[in-house]
C-alpha cells in the first residue's frame, strides 16, 4: 500500500521544511522535496498536508492499558484502554504496566491487551513487574521476560518513596537493576527499570545511593511522576543534572496542582531554564491510572482516571504558553522516549522507520490526521478505524 502525504511542513523532530512523505506498506519510503505521481500508476492514497505540520507518532510509555487502581476496593478497578481513546490523541506506540495492583492484574493479561492494541494497529509494548518487590513477573526470572517475551521492554513501574511502595532497600533495588541491565543487553532492549516515585521526602535517595555504591549507571533508571510535587521536582532538577533520567505525569486534577504539583508544560520550561538537555525529559500519560486523593491521614477521599489525551496536550500547552519551539518540546513525547527505550523503528520520521505519523493544525496545533504503521486511523479528527468493541 502507498500513501503520499503532500506539501506539510516536516518536524522530523528536526525541521525539514516543506517535504512530500511517500509511505509504503508499514514504513516511511521516501523524503523528498516533491515526489510526482507517475500518470496510470498503481493505487496510491494521496494525502493534501498543506497548512499542517508533519510530526513523528507520539510515544506514551507509561500507561496502565488494561487499567489500574483498585486503591478505593474493587470497584475502583479502572477499566482498561480502548483504541481511539489512543489514536484520536495521536500517540501509535504505547508502554503497558501494571501499578499498585500486582495480585489480579497480571504479567499474563498485560501482555494479551498489549497483543490486542498491536492487532488492531498501533504499537504495544510492556514492563514486567508492578509497584512490589520481589518483582512479579512472566516467567520468574526479569533476565528471562527481557530475552523470552517480545513484547517486554523493561521492568517496572516499581515504587519507591510512597506510603504504597514495597519499601525495597538499596540493595533489592540494585539487584533488580542489574538483572534489566542483563536482560537488556542479552535482547538488544533498553532494559531500564521504570521507577514510580511517590510524594515522600525520600525522593530519588535510593537511586542516588545505587549510582553511588554499585557501578550501575543512572541511566538504567526512568524514574516517573517527578512533577508531583515542588519538593520533588528540584531534586528532580538535581537527579537530571547528573545525567538522570526525568519523566513528567500529564494526567491530574486540579486539587494535585493545588496542592503543589508542576505542570507538566511548565515543569519543562523550568527544566530547561536549568540547563538540563532536553533529551534526558520525557513526558507520560499514566493513562488508565487511578488518580487517587489521600487527605493528611492517608484516607482516600477522591479517585478518577488519567487519560492518555492529556500526554500531547502538555506539549502543546509548552508550545503555545511556555514559548517552547515546537521541535524541542515535541521531542518528550517522540525521539527522547523512543531513544531511552530503545525503539529504534519509532520517534522519528525518517526513511525505513515505521510510518507513524501525525498531522497537526498549523494555527491551532490540533491533532488533525493519525497514521500507524502506514495505516490512517484518524483523518482530520475522527477515528476511521476503531477497537474491536468501540
Ligand atoms: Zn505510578
Amino acid at each position: 500500500m502507498l500513501t503520499l502525504i503532500q506539501n506539510g511542513e516536516v518536524y522530523a523532530p528536526a525541521y525539514l521544511g516543506k517535504k512530500d512523505i511517500l509511505l509504503v506498506g508499514n514504513r516511511v519510503g521516501f523524503i523528498e522535496d516533491r515526489i510526482e505521481l507517475p500518470a496510470h500508476f498503481v493505487d496510491i492514497k494521496v494525502v493534501d498536508a498543506t497548512g499542517k505540520y508533519v510530526v513523528p507518532g507520539f510515544i506514551d510509555s507509561h500507561v496502565h492499558i488494561m487499567g489500574g487502581g483498585g486503591e478505593g476496593s474493587f470497584r475502583t478497578r479502572t477499566p482498561e484502554i480502548q483504541l481511539t481513546q489512543a489514536t484520536l490523541a495521536g500517540i501509535t506506540t504505547l508502554v503497558g504496566v501494571i501499578g499498585t495492583d500486582g495480585t489480579t492484574r497480571t504479567m499474563a493479561s498485560l501482555i494479551a491487551k498489549a497483543r490486542g492494541l498491536e492487532e488492531e494497529g498501533i504499537t504495544c509494548y510492556t514492563q514486567t513487574g508492578s509497584y512490589q518487590v520481589p518483582l512479579k513477573t512472566l516467567t520468574g526470572k526479569i533476565e528471562d521476560d527481557l530475552m523470552l517475551v517480545d513484547r517486554i521492554i523493561g521492568v517496572g513501574e516499581v515504587a519507591i518513596a510512597d506510603h504504597r511502595s514495597s519499601q525495597p532497600t538499596v540493595n533489592e533495588l540494585a539487584k533488580i537493576a542489574s538483572a534489566a541491565r542483563i536482560g537488556g543487553m542479552l535482547s538488544s532492549k533498553a532494559g531500564i527499570v521504570n521507577v514510580h516515585v511517590g510524594d515522600s521526602y525520600d525522593h530519588l535517595r535510593l537511586l542516588e545511593e545505587i549510582v553511588e555504591t554499585t557501578d550501575i549507571p543512572i541511566k538504567q533508571f526512568y524514574p516517573t511522576h517527578i512533577n508531583r510535587n515542588s519538593h520533588l521536582f528540584e531534586a528532580g532538577i538535581r537527579f537530571a543534572l547528573r545525567g538522570g533520567y526525568v519523566d513528567f505525569t500529564t494526567s491530574t486534577i486540579p486539587q494535585f496542582l493545588e496542592d503543589g504539583e508542576v505542570k507538566c508544560s511548565r515543569a519543562l520550561k523550568r527544566m530547561l531554564d536549568a540547563n538540563v538537555p532536553v533529551e534526558q525529559i520525557t513526558f507520560t500519560s499514566d493513562g488508565q491510572a487511578s488518580l487517587p486523593n489521600f487527605d493528611s491521614e492517608g484516607e482516600l477521599i477522591g479517585l478518577q482516571i488519567g487519560q492518555v489525551s492529556s500526554l500531547y496536550s502538555e506539549v502543546k500547552d509548552a508550545v503555545q504558553e511556555e514559548g517552547i519551539p515546537l521541535e524541542v518540546a515535541i521531542k518528550v513525547i517522540t525521539s527522547n522516549p523512543a531513544k531511552i527505550l530503545k525503539l529504534k523503528q519509532k520517534g522519528e520520521i525518517g526513511v525505513e522507520k515505521d510510518a507513524d505519523i501525525v498531522l497537526l493544525e498549523k494555527h491551532t496545533l490540533e491533532v488533525n490526521s493519525v497514521f500507524a504503521k502506514g495505516q490512517l486511523m484518524v483523518e482530520n479528527g475522527e477515528a476511521v478505524v476503531k477497537g474491536t468493541f468501540e
